[in-house]
């Protein structure tokens, strides 16, 4: 019987390890399917983690994390979770090759997955000049000018943001009307820095070893527009990785919102007592590295308060 269980082992997995066990909890495994770090190994470059100067990755970011924890006595199961489910008090973690394991609390922390548009050289490039993050990005390209992809509130406020440090942001749309709020779609059309490519949709990413050299786009009537940029954002939506909440009769194990995000408050605390949610998948979630870490501290921190009223 685990104290406490962690599924997931990015940034707010790795930090709620830590500050579990160095908190005194005694048994305490973390599920993590592939290598514990999380999407930002995934990064070529982080410059916003406090503390943190230089050029480094975000695999050199992640790299001392999981020794940090395991000095303190958490164990990584390296293997992923297929359901998280809740008996008295008492959690079942199911994993892929059916074999389980119970625990008294649980930290959810599976983080989310940007969806991908589907073009050519989307993968190829992406961490080299396709991004679906401006606030990590979007200084790269400070005094240059950009793509934005989507028609969202996402993309047209990530395009607001770009416009503030980029010299001009070309946003690309598959229709000519919006799904961002109508005050948003507003202040677009009157940034001068933002032109609107309308009704297209992109093509082909196109670059060198040393990253992107602009985008082609497909207009409705059929017209390819080639536009020049060393950036490209791609903001088309986001999946809360959540399916390890679903029981078997298709409900969620706590409340989540329209979009599948886990409703906690500010202690991290859902709406099942026992289980906590941290970073990414969590409501209202910043969805950055140092926000995600600070999730974990607080969800591991609520653990110990619950572990230790559980028992004693
Ligand atoms: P994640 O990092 O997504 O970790 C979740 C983990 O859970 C993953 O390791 C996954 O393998 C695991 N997992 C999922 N499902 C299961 C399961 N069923 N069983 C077991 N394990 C499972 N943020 C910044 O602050 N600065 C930046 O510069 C920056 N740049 C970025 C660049 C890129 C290209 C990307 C993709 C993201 C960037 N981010 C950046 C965002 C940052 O990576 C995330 O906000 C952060 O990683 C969220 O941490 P998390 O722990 O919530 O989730
Ligand atoms: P979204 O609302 O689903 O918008 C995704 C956009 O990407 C849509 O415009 C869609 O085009 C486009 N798109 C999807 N797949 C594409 C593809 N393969 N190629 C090109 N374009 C593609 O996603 P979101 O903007 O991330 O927002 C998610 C939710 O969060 C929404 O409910 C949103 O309101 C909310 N949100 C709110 C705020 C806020 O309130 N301030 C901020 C951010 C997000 P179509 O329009 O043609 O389908």
């Amino acid at each position: 019987m685990l104290d406490c269980a962690i599924i997931g082992g990015g940034p707010a997995g790795l930090t709620a390890g830590l500050y579990t066990t160095r908190g005194g909890l005694e048994n305490v495994t973390m599920f993590e399917k592939g290598m514990p770090g999380g999407q930002i190994t995934q990064s070529s470059e982080i410059e916003n983690y406090p503390g943190v100067t230089g050029d480094i990755t975000g695999m050199d970011l992640m790299m001392p994390w999981p020794a940090q924890c395991q000095k303190f006595g958490l164990i990584h199961d390296m293997a992923e979770v297929r359901r998280l489910s809740k008996e008295g008090d008492i959690f079942t973690i199911t994993k892929s090759d059916d074999t389980t394991i119970q625990a008294h609390s649980a930290i959810i922390c599976t983080g989310s997955s940007p969806r991908r548009a589907g073009f050519k050289g989307e993968d190829e490039f992406f961490g080299r000049g396709v991004s679906t993050c401006a606030t990590c990005d979007g200084f790269f390209y400070k005094g240059k000018e950009v793509a934005v992809v989507g028609g969202g509130d996402t993309a047209l406020e990530e395009a607001l943001y770009l416009a503030k440090i980029c010299s001009k942001v070309y946003l690309i749309h598959r229709r000519d009307t919006f799904r961002a709020a109508p005050n948003t779609v507003k202040r677009v059309k009157e940034n001068e820095k933002i032109e609107l490519v309308l009704n297209s949709v992109p093509q082909e990413v196109y670059g060198d070893a040393s990253g992107v050299n602009g985008i082609k786009v497909k207009n409705n009537e059929g017209d390819i527009q080639d536009i020049g940029v060393p950036g490209v954002f791609t903001f088309v939506g986001n999946d809360v990785n959540n399916q390890t909440l679903i029981q078997e009769d298709g409900t969620f194990l706590c409340d989540v919102n329209e979009q599948g995000q886990v409703i906690v408050d500010l202690s991290m605390k859902t709406s099942l007592p026992g289980l906590f949610a941290a970073g990414d998948m969590r409501i209202e979630a910043p969805k950055q590295v140092v926000s995600a870490a600070g999730d974990g501290a607080v969800a591991a921190l609520s653990v110990i308060s619950y572990v230790d009223e559980l028992l004693n």
